[in-house]
């Protein structure tokens, strides 16, 4: 395969490969030529270099969320997300201990599913689809359920959107001494977690979100006391968190097949992230893309499910419009007839659809996908009222 077959990019971007459309949509995410390249090599999961390269991501990782000692450990695991979330709690959950679910959407259910399927306990603080979990709220369970030994929450909460208050919620858990488990799977990367701003025991986040790599891997940061003392405590396999840091540790190597390309251009990936700017640098670009889609939405007459306080730099929730004439399946053909894949809604009450500001995105191409918006609803004969801002 040549290079050729990536054409230059129109923009500062990378553009897909030709004909191809964004994907504006919060993983699989549309990556950068170089993290295309990256993978137009093969390699020996035993290799040295292979090796080299799981121990970097290793590396950055944990300095990415602050971890300056070895206090903290990073576990990567074959699978989607979802398979490092239910490592995760698994093994930082005993079996005789009690989980309260922050729950406001999609994530905050799966886990709590995932919980019954792994036989613990748990009770859950149901906000709906989109309201965030206030802390006097959790403070006022952790009262009345002492024997919860750890408390579960999703940074942004990918079905809506929405950014919960993760710092103040954290400071409540561990004013009470309980664990906190954080599912930052689509905010790791974009925006700023570290231990020493919000004390949790374990993280969760995977290759294909803000990170921008491929889909193949999810990674678990965890407090390495946590760690080392839930031997004997998996009910899976493959799942074994413990064992596959062990044999990592041991070995250098992933213990069952790993990921090989997914790996390398996630690798390819932090270079670019670094690059950037880091966090910061990407959440930068993130919330840029944030604010002029949202701005020029509500030109178009489209509403957000949000307010402005709770709107995350990562996705957007807008409520379908009225308009007889529209529908979602028809806006989306339209839409990816013009190179622009976006995402359908998640609620369970309104109809509504999602628009991602993630992977390599920027602002010439959202201004682009507002053009094709436009033009979309002209072909569907939909006329929207402008909402007084
Ligand atoms: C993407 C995502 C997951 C994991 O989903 P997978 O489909 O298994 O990758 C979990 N939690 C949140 C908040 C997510 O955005």
């Amino acid at each position: 395969m040549s290079h050729a077959e990536f054409p230059a990019s129109h923009t500062p971007l990378a553009a897909p490969v030709q004909g191809e459309p964004y994907l504006l949509t919060p993983g699989p995410l549309t990556t950068s030529r170089a993290t295309k390249e990256a993978m137009l090599r093969d390699w020996g999961s035993w290799d040295a270099d292979f090796n080299r390269v799981t121990a970097e991501i290793r590396q950055q990782l944990l300095a990415m969320a602050g971890v300056a000692d070895d206090s903290y450990a990073c576990v990567p695991l074959q699978g989607s997300g979802t398979f490092s979330v239910e490592a995760a709690l698994a093994t930082a959950i005993p079996r005789d201990g009690k989980a309260l679910i922050l729950m406001n959407g999609a994530y905050g259910q799966r886990a709590a599913k995932t919980l019954d399927y792994l036989g613990r306990a748990h009770i859950a603080l149901d906000k709906g689809d989109y309201l965030p979990p206030q802390p006097d709220e959790v403070d006022a369970l952790l009262r009345a359920h002492p024997e919860v030994t750890t408390v579960f929450l999703v940074h942004c909460e990918t079905s809506s959107g929405i950014l919960n208050p993760l710092r103040e919620l954290a400071a409540v858990v561990k004013a009470h001494g309980k664990r906190l488990i954080v599912d930052a799977m689509s905010s790791f990367g974009a925006v700023p977690l570290t231990v020493d701003e919000v004390p949790f025991d374990v993280l969760v986040s995977s290759a294909n979100k803000c990170i921008e790599g491929i889909p193949g891997f999810g990674f678990v940061i965890i407090r390495r006391d946590l760690l080392e003392e839930s031997a004997g405590r998996a009910h899976s396999l493959s799942l074994d968190l413990l064992e596959q840091w062990r044999y990592m540790e041991r070995t250098g190597q992933w213990r069952f097949t790993p990921p090989t390309h997914s790996v390398v251009a996630f690798h390819a990936a932090l270079e670019q992230h670094a690059a950037e700017g880091g966090v910061q640098g990407r959440l930068a670009r993130y919330t840029r893309n944030r604010d002029v889609l949202v701005a020029g939405m509500r030109e178009l007459g489209f509403e957000t499910l949000l307010e402005d306080r709770w709107l995350s730099p990562i996705i957007t929730t807008f409520f379908s419009p009225e308009h007889p004439a529209f529908e979602f399946k028809r806006f989306y053909d339209e839409l990816k007839a013009r190179q622009f894949v976006i995402y359908p809604g998640k609620l369970t009450q309104a109809e509504s659809f999602r628009i991602g500001c993630i992977g390599q995105i920027d602002e010439p191409i959202v201004r682009q996908l507002l053009r094709a918006i436009a033009e979309s609803l002209q072909a569907m004969g939909v006329t929207l009222e402008k909402t007084a801002a």
